[in-house]
């Protein structure tokens, strides 16, 4: 069986503050071409996969959890941001495209530790 392709919808939003930002259905994109580019947009879907196993609404509100936890331990903004697990399961997994067809359910879930 082929797996399907995932539902998003690209929306070009050129005063925003980062490169893409997701919001299940929709992907932010800050400038057109990042349309086009495989593994931002991977990254974005791997947040859309973390937003729906979470019910959309509390993934928001543990992704502010957990920047405000890392900006307390840390007191840098960018460390505390890409410390966040949802963020670091993106990073590490945005350049493999197959990663959401054999990702667990819940897999951020493991990303809460730092991966050696
Ligand atoms: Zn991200």
């Amino acid at each position: 069986m082929k797996p399907q392709k995932p539902f998003y919808v690209i929306v070009h939003v050129p005063f925003l503050q980062f490169a893409a930002v997701a919001l299940f259905p929709f992907i932010l994109i800050k400038e057109k071409n990042f349309a086009t580019n495989r593994y931002l947009i991977n990254h974005e879907l791997i947040h859309f996969r973390q937003q729906i196993e979470l019910l959309i609404l509390p993934f928001y509100l543990l992704y502010g959890l957990f920047f405000l936890y890392n900006w307390l331990v840390y007191w840098d903004s960018q460390r505390a941001y890409y410390e966040i697990c949802f963020e670091r399961e993106a990073y590490q997994n945005e350049d493999n495209l197959n990663y959401l067809q054999t990702r667990p359910l819940w897999a951020w879930i493991k990303y809460l530790r730092k991966q050696p």
